[in-house]
C-alpha cells in the first residue's frame, strides 16, 4: 500500500513534469532547419548603440542568447572582410584578402557548399556588389578579393537559388555598357538558360512564384539604404519566401554591406540609416523565426570600422549630437553575436569568430544523419 502511494504521489508530479520540460528542452537543442545568418560589415557595438537612440526599440532587443567574438585574422590582428567572412563561412582562420582558402591556398568548404550537400535551399542577400568580399566568401574560393570577374564566374556556377544585390557590371561582357569584365563571357546570359535573372525594381516587385532567382540592380554596389530599392528589407522577405519552399529547409546570408563604409568615411548619420535599415531586415529575418521556430537566426559582423564612440546626444529626442573616430580602418575590437531559435544557446559568451562557422557546419552535417 505505502508503495503505491508514494508512486501516486510522486511517479505523476515528475511524470508532468517531464512531459512539461523535455519538449522546451529539445525544441532548444535540437537542429535547425533553417539558418539565417545576418552580418553587420563593420559593426560594432558604438554603432548598433548609435542605431538605438535613434531608432529607440530596435529587432536585435529580441535576442536573448549573445556572445563576443575575437576577429583577429591569420596574418594580422587587424582583419579585413575577406579573412573574417572565411572564418564565419567555413570556421578557419585565413589571411586578410583570401576568400574561402587556407593561407596555403587550399579551399576551405563553406555553409553553401554544405547546406547543398543536404539538399537545403541557398541563398545570398547584400546591399554590396555580390562579387564583394562578404557574399564571395559564401559562394568562391580565390586567393584575392579583388579578382571580381574570376568571383562573379565561380558564383555562376555556384548554384546558389537566391541572389539579390548589385555587381552586373562583373556578369556581362566588356562591349556591353555598365561592364567591368575585360573579356567577353556574358555570365547573365548563361545564368538566364536554368534560372530567372532580373535587374531592375520593376521586375523585382512582379516577380511571380520562381524557385529560384538572380537579381543583379546595379552595375556596381546598390545606393545608400535611403536609396535603394529593392532594399534589404524588402529583398530579404523576398528570399525567404522563395527559399522557405524548400521542405529540406534553407541557408541564407544577409549583409548590411554599407555600415563598413560609413565607417570608412567617419559618417554617423550613414553609419545610424545603414545599420536602422539592417535592424529592418532582422525584424523580416525574426518574423519568419517566430512563425517557423525550426529557424535559427544568428546576427553578427566582421569586425568593428572606424573605432566609433558616442560622446553626446539624447534618448529622448532621438539624437547622437557629438560623436568620434579614431581612424577610418577597422579595428580589432570583439564584436557582438546575437542568437535566436534552436542551438542559440550555443553562441554565449567569449569566442574567436571561427566559432560561428564551425557552428553552423555542425548544424547542417546533423542534418545528414
Ligand atoms: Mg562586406
Ligand atoms: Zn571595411
Amino acid at each position: 500500500m505505502i508503495h503505491t502511494r508514494y508512486k501516486m504521489l510522486f511517479s505523476w508530479p515528475v511524470f508532468i513534469l517531464l512531459v512539461s520540460i523535455v519538449p522546451a528542452y529539445a525544441a532548444e537543442q535540437s537542429t535547425p532547419k533553417n539558418i539565417i545568418l545576418l552580418i553587420g560589415d563593420g559593426m560594432g557595438i558604438a554603432q548598433i548603440t548609435a542605431g538605438k537612440i535613434v531608432k529607440g526599440q530596435l529587432n536585435l532587443e529580441e535576442f536573448k542568447h549573445l556572445g563576443l567574438l575575437t576577429t583577429h585574422s591569420q596574418s594580422a590582428l587587424i582583419t579585413d572582410s575577406a579573412a573574417a567572412g572565411t572564418a564565419l563561412a567555413t570556421g578557419y582562420k585565413t589571411n586578410n584578402k583570401a576568400i574561402s582558402v587556407s593561407a596555403d591556398g587550399k579551399p576551405l568548404k563553406s555553409i553553401i557548399e554544405y547546406a547543398k550537400e543536404v539538399n537545403k535551399a541557398t541563398g545570398l542577400v547584400v546591399s554590396s556588389s555580390i562579387t564583394h568580399a562578404t557574399p564571395a566568401v559564401f559562394a568562391a574560393h580565390i586567393d584575392s578579393r579583388k579578382k571580381h570577374s574570376i568571383i562573379a564566374e565561380q558564383i555562376s556556377r555556384s548554384g546558389i537559388d537566391v541572389l539579390f544585390g548589385g555587381g552586373r557590371g562583373y556578369f556581362i561582357p566588356h562591349t556591353k555598357p555598365g561592364s567591368k569584365r575585360e573579356d567577353d563571357k556574358n555570365l547573365l546570359a548563361e545564368l538566364a538558360e536554368f534560372t530567372t535573372v532580373i535587374q531592375t525594381e520593376e521586375e523585382f516587385n512582379r516577380l511571380g512564384q520562381v524557385d529560384s532567382v538572380v537579381g543583379l540592380f546595379a552595375d556596381k554596389h546598390l545606393p545608400g539604404a535611403d536609396k535603394r530599392n529593392p532594399g534589404l528589407p524588402g529583398m530579404t522577405e523576398k528570399a525567404i519566401e522563395i527559399l522557405s519552399k524548400n521542405k529540406n529547409g534553407f541557408f541564407l546570408m544577409v549583409e548590411g554591406s554599407q555600415i563598413d563604409w560609413a565607417g570608412h568615411d567617419n559618417n554617423q548619420d550613414d553609419i545610424i540609416t545603414e545599420v536602422i535599415d539592417f535592424d529592418n531586415t532582422i525584424g523580416v529575418a525574426l518574423n519568419f523565426a517566430k512563425k517557423n521556430p525550426q529557424t535559427l537566426l544568428v546576427v553578427t559582423a566582421d569586425h568593428e570600422t572606424g573605432g566609433f564612440a558616442i560622446h553626446n546626444g539624447s534618448i529622448a529626442d532621438k539624437v547622437v549630437s557629438e560623436s568620434g573616430f579614431t581612424w577610418t580602418h577597422h579595428t580589432a575590437e570583439m564584436v557582438p553575436v546575437f542568437a535566436y531559435g534552436p542551438g542559440a544557446s550555443d553562441f554565449t559568451g567569449i569566442g574567436d569568430n571561427t566559432r560561428i562557422g564551425k557552428l553552423l557546419i555542425k548544424y547542417l552535417q546533423a542534418a545528414r544523419q
